[in-house]
Parts: C-alpha cells; sequence; structure tokens
C-alpha cells in the first residue's frame, strides 16, 4: 500500500490526470482508507485552484458585452429590492 508521504509526492500528477492506471488505483485506494490525505487533497485542489483565480484575475477578458453587464446589474437590483420587501 501507497504511504502518505508517497501520495503527497503523487498530488500533483494526480490532479493533472498523469498517473499511469497502476499507480492511480494504489492512490485511490489509499485515499479510500486515509481521510488525513483525503482532506489534504482537498485543501491542496482549493488552494490550486485560488491560485488559477488569481491568475484570471490579473488579466480579466477584455470584451464584455454591455448587454450582460446591464443584466447582471439589473439582477443584483432585483434581488436586493426583494430581500428588502422580505420581512420575515
Ligand atoms: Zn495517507
Amino acid at each position: 500500500m501507497m504511504s502518505c508521504r508517497e501520495v503527497y509526492g503523487f498530488l500533483d500528477e494526480f490532479l493533472e490526470s498523469r498517473l499511469d492506471d497502476l499507480t492511480k488505483v494504489a492512490f485511490a485506494a489509499h485515499l479510500l482508507l486515509c481521510p488525513a490525505c483525503r482532506n489534504y487533497l482537498a485543501t491542496y485542489r482549493a488552494t490550486l485552484l485560488a491560485a488559477r483565480e488569481a491568475e484570471w484575475a490579473d488579466c480579466p477578458p477584455t470584451e464584455i458585452p454591455e448587454e450582460l453587464i446591464a443584466a447582471i446589474l439589473a439582477s443584483r437590483t432585483a434581488a436586493v429590492q426583494n430581500a428588502g420587501d422580505h420581512q420575515c
């Protein structure tokens, strides 16, 4: 059975689907039996996603249709107004 240390070493490959089938099975089997590694993988993946979002934030898409912005603003305003009417 794969050790926790080995699992940590394979995280990147696992998240990028670069593991061979045998390693993937051993990796998944370890995750099934080891809550600590499952937690670690979840945290690691969340951190990775957050980092990628931060990268994208630096270069936002340049072409946002004005109708889309208007629609988003309109729906936000409507939501705020609905929340204000809701008294319970
Ligand atoms: Zn483990």
